[in-house]
C-alpha cells in the first residue's frame, strides 16, 4: 500500500527531523546511500535500484509532508487530544493539553502515500470521535465534523437516562473546530445550556432510533426539532419513521379502527354513583391540608360543555370526535402513557391542526363546537389556546399517570412529552362520556411552594369525580403545588374522552 513498513503503529518516529527513517530499507537495516553500497550489489540489483528511484524520497532529505498543524487551547478543562487517520502519522508535539493552556502538534504523513486525501478521526477525551479529511488533490476533499465543513463545534455531555424520566443533564463540553490552512484549530470550552438540550436531545433521538419505537421516535423527533439538532439527525429519524409507515408500526395496538369502533361507542358509557373523597396529611396543620394555598385556583365546572354549546352538546362532540377519528388516517390515533391520543396525523397539537384534521374527516360541525370551546375557555379564564389534547380513554384500564402540566422551560416534561410552551395561565379539561375519578396529590418537591410538616409528611390526597360534560380548571400556580392524573378503574369503566387545552399567557 505505499505506506513504509518501518513506522511503527503507536510510537511515531518523527520527534524531530524526518531525514534519520528515510534512510532506512524496508526491513529497517540501513539502506543504500551514496557511499554505501553493500546492498545494491545483491542478485536483484536491477529491482532495488527501480524500487530505490520510484519510493524513496530525494537524498537532500526533505521533511515528511505535515498533514496539519493541531493547536488546542483548553479553558476550564485540560484534554487529551489523540489523531488517526488511514496512514501512519507521526506526531511531534504533546497530546495532553491542561486546563487554561495551549498546545501545537504537527501530524505528519508518511512519504509518498498520500493519495487524494487522508482520511481520519479527531479523538478528544470524552467527546464522540469525529471525523475529518484533507485533501491533497483537486479531487480529494477537506471537512472536520462533517462533509463540507470547515467549521465545527463538537459536543458532550454524560449520558443521559430520558426513558426514566431522569432530568437532562446541564453541563457539556463544546469544542469549536475550525480546519484551514494546514491549521486545525480545537478550542475547548463548557457547553451553553441551549449546546446541552441539543446535545442531550440528540443522544434520546439516536436512542429512539436504535429501539424502533414509532411512537417514541415521533416525539424524540418533534423534540430533537425543538432543541435544533443538526439536520442530518433529524433526516435520518425523519427516514426511519417512514419506513416505519410502510411497514404499519404506526399502527399502534388498540388504535385499530374497528377496535375503536366497538370501544368508543355512547352506548357503553358507565356514570356510577359515587362522591368525592379526600385524605388528608395526619399531621393536622400540615401547608398540605390546606385547601387552597396563596395564589392557585381549581375548580371543576359542572354542566359546562352544555352551558357552551347548548344541551346535549357532550354527547354530540363524543361522538363526532370518535367520528372523526374513525374517518382519519390510520396513526392519527396512538398511545401516549396509558391512554390513546387523537390528534393530527403528524402529531401537532394546535388548534389550528386539529381543526383542519377534522374538517378533512368531514367533520365540520365538530370542528364548529371546537372552535368555540376554544374560544369560550379563551373568554372564561384569559390567555389563549397555545395546544389541546384530545384523549381517549377507551375503557377502565386506561389511565393518565399523576403529572403536572408542562408550561415552562424550568418544568421537566414526561420523556416522551412533546410540549414546548414557554408562558402558560393554566389548564382547562372537558370531559366528555363515561365519568372517570380525577386523583390531585399535594406535592412538596423543589417544583412546590408547599413546605412539607416533616420528614414523614404524607401529603394531601383527593379523588375527584369528573362527570360528561364538566370542566376542570386549574392554574399555572396549582399546578405547581399539585400533580393530578386518571387512575386506572378497578370497577371498570366505559369510554371517556377528554379535551384539554393549554392556555398560554397572552
Ligand atoms: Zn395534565
Ligand atoms: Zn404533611
Amino acid at each position: 500500500n505505499g505506506q513504509l513498513a518501518t513506522a511503527p503503529r503507536k510510537k511515531p518516529l518523527l520527534r524531530g527531523r524526518s531525514g534519520s527513517f528515510s534512510h532506512l530499507s524496508k526491513d529497517g537495516r540501513p539502506k543504500a546511500g551514496k557511499s554505501d553500497e553493500g546492498p545494491i550489489r545483491t542478485a536483484n540489483t536491477a529491482v532495488t535500484v527501480a524500487s530505490l528511484l520510484l519510493n524513496t524520497p530525494p537524498l537532500s532529505s526533505s521533511p515528511s509532508p505535515v498533514l496539519f498543524r493541531l493547536r488546542v487551547a483548553c479553558q476550564s478543562f485540560g484534554t487529551t487530544v489523540h489523531v488517526s487517520a488511514n496512514a501512519e502519522l507521526s506526531v511531534n508535539g504533546s497530546e495532553t493539553c491542561a486546563a487554561q493552556a495551549a498546545e501545537q502538534i504537527t501530524y505528519s504523513l508518511p512519504m509518498g502515500a498520500q493519495g487524494n486525501q487522508t482520511d481520519g478521526q479527531l479523538l478528544l477525551e470524552g467527546f464522540p470521535a469525529i471525523p475529518f479529511a484533507v485533501a491533497h488533490s483537486k479531487v480529494g476533499s477537506t471537512f472536520i465534523g462533517s462533509c463540507g465543513r470547515w467549521r465545527y463545534t463538537a459536543l458532550a455531555t454524560p449520558h443521559w437516562d430520558w426513558r426514566h424520566s431522569v432530568e437532562r443533564p446541564t453541563e457539556g463540553k463544546a469544542a469549536d473546530l475550525e480546519l484551514a490552512g494546514g491549521v486545525l484549530s480545537v478550542q475547548l470550552r463548557a457547553a451553553t445550556s441551549a449546546e446541552v438540550k441539543r446535545c442531550c436531545q440528540q443522544q434520546a433521538l439516536q436512542d429512539a432510533q436504535e429501539t424502533g419505537d414509532y411512537d417514541e421516535l415521533h416525539a424524540q423527533l418533534t423534540k430533537a426539532r425543538l432543541a435544533s439538532v443538526d439536520l442530518e439527525h433529524l433526516e435520518r429519524a425523519e427516514e426511519k419513521l417512514k419506513l416505519m409507515r410502510k411497514q404499519r408500526m404506526h399502527v399502534a395496538a388498540g388504535c385499530g379502527k374497528d377496535e375503536l369502533r366497538q370501544q368508543m361507542s355512547w352506548e357503553l358509557i358507565t356514570a356510577p354513583q359515587g362522591s368525592d373523597t379526600e385524605r388528608p396529611c395526619p399531621v393536622t396543620d400540615c401547608p398540605c391540608n390546606e385547601p387552597c394555598n396563596p395564589g392557585e385556583v381549581l375548580s371543576i365546572i359542572s354542566g359546562a360543555v352544555d352551558q357552551c354549546l347548548g344541551p346535549g352538546a357532550d354527547r354530540l362532540l363524543f361522538e363526532s370526535l370518535v367520528e372523526a377519528a374513525l374517518a382519519s388516517e390510520e396513526g392519527s390515533v396512538w398511545p401516549a402513557g396509558g391512554k390513546l391520543i387523537f390528534s393530527a396525523f403528524d402529531r401537532n397539537q394546535s388548534v389550528n391542526a386539529l381543526v383542519r384534521t377534522l374538517e378533512s374527516a368531514n367533520q365540520q360541525r365538530c370542528a364548529q363546537m371546537m372552535l368555540k370551546l376554544v374560544q369560550s375557555s379563551e373568554a372564561t379564564y384569559g390567555g389563549f389556546v397555545s395546544a389541546v389534547q384530545v384523549n381517549f380513554h377507551c375503557t377502565g384500564e386506561s389511565f393518565h399517570d399523576q403529572h403536572r402540566d408542562v408550561y415552562g422551560a424550568k418544568q421537566r416534561a414526561g420523556p416522551n412529552c412533546a410540549c414546548s410552551f414557554k408562558e402558560c395561565v393554566g389548564t382547562v379539561c372537558y370531559s366528555l362520556g363515561s365519568s372517570r375519578l380525577c386523583r390531585l396529590c399535594s406535592m412538596v418537591d423543589s417544583f412546590s411552594a408547599l413546605k412539607p410538616c416533616g420528614d414523614s409528611c404524607q401529603g394531601r390526597e383527593e379523588h375527584r369525580w369528573l362527570r360528561s360534560g364538566d370542566a376542570m380548571f386549574f392554574n399555572a400556580k396549582w399546578n405547581q403545588n399539585h400533580t393530578h392524573g386518571i387512575p386506572k378503574m378497578s370497577s371498570g369503566s366505559g369510554p371517556r374522552i377528554s379535551v384539554a387545552f393549554l392556555l398560554g399567557a397572552s
